[in-house]
């Protein structure tokens, strides 16, 4: 009888999912060893290549974290966890900075500065795009590049966590 050994040896942190969340992380946490689980060749599988609108944050000309949370609490009704939009938004600008440094070609105007769209919800203009509506899969393009630049992460595909 044939017997499969389904033993993964991982040094470090171990990763499930090969999306945004998971890449970006696991570029955080470099040069620590991390071992990322991708069920899928990177890029495919994963919801975020498919995001299309654009990534919010507070990085416009007289916007602010405060102002992103207070609009995120009233769009939520009741049901936003008011510390959790807090931390999100303080966190977003410097998350977008680290995309940009990875790679990311956001839209910029002339000055450099991002250019910036407005969705529903919020007050300012605060949505980061990439050839307008291309964000999810510039971003997952760029972070998978760097990553594979990136001697401390081993990728393993075909690895469900069941
Ligand atoms: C069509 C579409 C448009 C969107 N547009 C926007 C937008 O404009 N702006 C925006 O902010 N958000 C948008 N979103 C939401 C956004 O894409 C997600 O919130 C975000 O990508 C989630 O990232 P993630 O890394 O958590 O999940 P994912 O990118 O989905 O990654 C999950 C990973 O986990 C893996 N996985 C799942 N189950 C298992 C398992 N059992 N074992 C091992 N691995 C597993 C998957 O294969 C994948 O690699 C959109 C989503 C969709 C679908």
């Amino acid at each position: 009888m044939t017997t499969f050994d389904n033993t993964l040896n991982a040094d470090g942190a171990l990763i499930v999912g090969a999306g945004l969340a998971g890449l970006f992380t696991a570029l955080k946490l470099a040069p620590r060893p991390v071992t990322v689980l991708s069920p899928k060749p990177l890029g495919t599988g994963a919801s975020s290549a498919r995001a299309q609108g654009g990534v919010a944050a507070a990085v416009g000309k007289g916007d602010s974290s405060h102002a992103h949370a207070v609009d995120t609490e009233m769009a939520g009704a009741g049901i936003v966890d008011h510390g959790t939009a807090e931390s999100v938004t303080a966190e977003a600008a410097a998350r977008i900075e680290d995309s940009a440094r990875w790679g990311t070609p956001f839209d910029r105007d002339d000055f450099g500065n991002f250019a910036l769209g407005r969705e529903a919800a919020h007050s300012a203009n605060r949505i980061v795009k990439v050839e307008g509506d291309r964000a999810g899969w510039a971003i997952m393009q760029a972070l998978i590049a760097e990553v594979r630049r990136t001697p401390s992460i081993r990728v393993v595909r075909r690895h469900y966590r069941a």
